[in-house]
């Protein structure tokens, strides 16, 4: 057992030392550890992200959301490759809880970047499958240290607008990008409040062709009633602007504002602020996971918990008294 944890350590080391050359192979493996479910190979995941800790923290990691349809994949194939052009390294991941049920994420599926995939400077990989959307962003998160060791300086990671997962995005990146329609019904309340608020900048996509006069109009809107939104942390105004994916139209400009906004909240240090508070709530996050699966995975437990819920289907206990004598068995 000892000879195997030493295997495994030496194993570590040599994936390491090849992410660090920027080995793509490695890193696809490194992450795929990060996925198992192998207790073994979790462990060498550890060894391996504690490792490329000191090597990460030196991109600009960006979050894209929209509903479906919108443009997203379009849109961070011309962006990722305008990326490239300039001479940047960049990783796009996705968070896509819906692939625990759909076995296979059609987020950051690599037959819609055609183009980025066959760039040597751009990393993509779809979401990691199977579990809560807790254990997807975890995951997504290691990878994200994982990519900053291997030297990507732009991290896009993408994600779907269905429930929680913008929060779980949001919550991951220095950037978040809001991609909308022009003229897609009602332009101010078709959208959740709660998104909006996280934008750094909406852009509204497919800004061409007959589109042109919509978008237009929809930027005035958006852009009056984003006064309405309370003032960020940032100190940061949020953006409005208008962009085509398909024609690479004002995708230069949203790399502008991006970079201003990377110098503003550097020089005010809300960039690394954030960071930290961050890496705090990412802190109590993955205790919280950890005792959970802790408990449920104890089969003492487990059976308790059975006896419990069919007391509880016959009225013979209440929820809290039921946690109460689950949670006390778990102390012994
Ligand atoms: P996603 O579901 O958000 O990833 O959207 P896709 O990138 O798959 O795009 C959905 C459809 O919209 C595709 O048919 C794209 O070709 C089209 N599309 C994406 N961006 C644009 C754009 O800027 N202009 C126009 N006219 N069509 C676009």
């Amino acid at each position: 057992k000892l000879k195997a944890k030493r295997n495994n350590a030496l194993n570590a080391e040599r994936l390491v030392a090849s992410i660090l050359k920027r080995d793509i192979t490695a890193l696809s493996k490194a992450i795929t550890l990060v996925e198992s479910k192998n207790p073994n190979h979790l462990e060498k995941a550890r060894t391996i992200i504690n490792s490329c800790l000191p090597h990460a923290n030196n991109s600009i990691r960006i979050g894209i959301t929209g509903v479906p349809g919108v443009g997203k994949s379009t849109f961070i194939e011309t962006f990722g490759k305008h990326l490239t052009n300039l001479g940047k390294r960049v990783a796009v991941l996705a968070v896509d809880p819906s692939s625990a049920i759909t076995k296979g994420s059609i987020l950051g599926d690599k037959t819609r970047m055609e183009a980025l995939v066959k760039d040597e400077n751009a990393f993509i990989r779809p979401s990691a499958s199977g579990g809560s959307l807790g254990g997807v962003a975890r995951k997504t998160r290691e990878t994200i240290t994982l990519c900053e060791a291997a030297g990507f300086d732009v991290i896009i990671i993408e994600t779907v607008g269905v429930g929680q997962s913008e929060t779980t995005v949001h919550s991951m990146v220095d950037f978040f990008l809001l991609l909308k329609l022009a003229g897609a019904g009602d332009e101010l309340q078709g959208i959740k409040r709660g998104i909006i608020e996280m934008a750094d900048t909406i852009a509204i996509n497919k800004a061409d062709g007959a589109n042109m006069q919509a978008a237009k109009l929809a930027k005035v809107e958006f852009t009056r009633a984003l006064h309405f939104y309370p003032a960020k942390d940032s100190g940061w105004q949020p953006k409005v602007t208008s962009c085509s994916a398909l024609e690479n139209k004002g995708i230069d400009t949203i790399w502008t504002i991006i970079a201003e906004y990377v110098e503003s909240t550097k020089a005010n240090n809300f960039f690394s602020d954030k960071r930290n508070n961050q890496n705090k709530y990412w802190l109590i996050q993955t205790i919280e996971a950890q005792l959970k699966s802790d408990f449920f995975n104890k089969s003492h437990i487990q059976e308790a918990l059975t006896q419990q819920l069919a007391l509880i289907d016959s009225n013979k206990t209440t929820p809290f008294a039921a946690a109460d004598y689950l949670l006390s068995l778990s102390k012994q």
